[in-house]
């Protein structure tokens, strides 16, 4: 069996597609950019 807390340990951080920032929140809505490369989703 495989210990969940370690296997998402294991994963890269995320990196903003646009700025290179590490992408700190987990959200499938953002993709690949952080909150400010994002902008307002509206
Ligand atoms: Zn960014």
């Amino acid at each position: 069996m495989m210990n969940v807390v370690e296997f998402f340990r294991n994963l890269p951080k995320k990196q903003c597609a646009k700025c290179g920032d590490v992408i700190q929140e987990q959200a499938d809505c953002y993709g690949n950019t952080c909150h400010d490369c994002e902008g307002p989703a509206l």
